[in-house]
């Protein structure tokens, strides 16, 4: 454990702030294709960003060596940086951006592996590669379970002392399906399936079941009818409308692309400063939070990487659109309300304006309610494909798995379903929630954003939902 405190106070540099910021991260990712194990990996991470603060200029430097000489020298570079930037400063920011927050963060996690016992994983690994083959029709199948253990800690000039340690767990489960020329993929949703905890993520006896029914719908989609073209209503379950919130309400609202700074690298919004406490983004219905305190969701924390305080707040409230996803230096900038949402995905990246988990609030009706509610619709689950244009306002999505909904029945098995709309009409065409029975807590692990990029972990929550008026087609994407 490095003693960071000591390490700042040795740091004999002249700024008006300076923080400290380690990280050691370890992912371990457990393979099995069609019964056999690929290697193992296991990567592993460390290091320490030194941040500083001069004439209202933050400026960073990260580094690998962690000596005490090591992290003098980033902190050296820091403060050049700052220097050299005061010109071209964008506003004068000063220590109140970096809140001296203090206490500690520990995800829940109810067992955590004996590395000794670390082979029961890869032989679950094995066995569920081998039990999505259900008949000779699956051509391949794979399994993969990935554990990532991540220890974070954070101090600075102005008092601020925390630290946080995240488990994090995934898994995905794959099958193909082969009849004549028809090839169809089933997936569990991969990255969905994702959630903070211990090892009773991987429960055998869920991922079983998982895979039989994986495997059979693999098998089903072989000789299903391809999804019609026309106008529709859309019954969207969890593990496609998580990539729906993600695209379309996620990125538009990140303060930092509607402020500019993400325009060169696809990263722009339709949705505009004045925008906040009065746009109708959606049918009344649609109620979205940045929720980091919810016990097991991907991206819960106890303060994000300046030391804002993590706080649960709406981001669109009845319909209309409240809060913006963007941290403390944000938020100064702009005026517009935020949330504690500036993330760094490692050492070696300042914090951004990011998702953290953003939740969709569950409403009333139960599953059953909108299949009979609806006359001439479609189900769709499980996302394959998805495009988004810069402002985040047309799109196209593609899902694994459909069902056609005909006078309230399902009636059959649809593949290669596509919608696609515009953002704000979109959301505006909400006509029902699904309550809690329907509710899933999911997630991405793999959210790109940023110059020098940045990949980072998000949590999805939310019911199934029932959209009017949808576009329709089929085909493969
Ligand atoms: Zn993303």
């Amino acid at each position: 454990m490095i003693d960071l405190k000591s390490l700042l106070s040795s740091l004999d540099i002249k700024a008006d702030w300076v923080g400290l910021r380690a990280v050691k991260e370890q992912i371990t990712t457990r393979c099995a294709r069609n019964g056999n194990l690929d290697p193992l990996t296991i990567e592993q991470d460390q290091g320490i960003m030194v941040e500083v603060l001069v004439n209202g200029q933050f400026a960073y430097a990260g580094t690998g060596d962690i000596s005490v000489e090591g992290v003098k020298k980033a902190a050296k570079c820091a403060r050049d940086q700052a220097t050299k930037l005061h010109k071209f400063q964008l506003y004068p920011f000063d220590d109140s951006l970096r809140p001296p927050s203090k206490g500690s963060y520990l995800s829940v996690a109810r067992s955590l592996l004996d590395p000794s016992k670390a082979h029961s994983l890869n032989d679950l690994a094995i066995e569920l590669s081998l039990r999505l083959k259900v008949s000779d029709k699956i051509i391949n199948t794979e399994a993969t379970l990935m554990s990532i253990e991540k220890d974070m800690s954070f101090v600075s000039s102005n008092g601020a002392n925390f630290s946080q340690t995240f488990h994090q767990r995934g898994v995905q489960l794959l099958a193909t399906a082969q009849e004549g020329s028809t090839i169809q993929t089933r997936t569990n949703g991969f990255p969905a399936a994702v959630a903070q905890g211990g090892d009773e993520f991987f429960a055998a006896d869920y991922l079983r079941q998982n895979a039989q029914q994986i495997a059979e719908e693999a098998i089903e989609l072989t000789h299903a009818e391809e999804c019609p073209t026309g106008i529709f209503d859309v019954l969207l379950m969890p593990d496609q409308l998580y990539l729906q919130i993600h695209e379309s309400i996620g990125h538009p609202l990140e303060l930092d692309r509607i402020l500019g700074d993400e325009r060169n690298y696809a990263g722009w919004s339709f949705v505009k400063p004045e925008d906040f406490g009065q746009l109708v983004y959606g049918s009344e219905l649609l109620n979205i939070t940045f929720d980091p305190t919810v016990p097991g969701e991907l991206a819960s924390y106890g303060y994000d990487d300046t030391g804002a305080p993590a706080e649960r707040h709406y981001l669109i409230q009845d319909g209309i659109l409240k809060r913006g996803l963007g941290g403390l230096e944000s938020q100064k900038r702009s005026n517009i309300p935020g949330v504690s949402s500036a993330r760094a995905t490692s050492w070696n990246r300042p914090p951004i304006d990011r998702m953290g988990n953003i939740n969709m609030e569950p409403g009333s009706t139960p599953l059953a309610g909108m299949i009979s509610a609806t006359e001439r619709g479609i189900l769709m689950k499980t996302n394959k494909s998805w495009s988004i244009d810069d402002y985040r306002n047309k799109f196209q999505f593609g899902c694994e798995y459909a069902q056609l909904i005909e006078n309230g029945k399902i009636t059959k098995t649809l593949k290669n379903p596509n919608y696609r709309g515009i953002t704000t009409p979109f959301w505006h065409g909400l006509k029902m929630v699904g309550d809690r029975s329907t509710y899933e807590v999911q997630g991405a692990f793999y959210c790109g954003k940023g110059e020098p990029n940045q990949v980072i972990r998000v949590g999805h929550a939310m019911p199934a939902c029932l959209f009017t008026h949808v576009e329709v087609f089929g085909g493969g994407v």
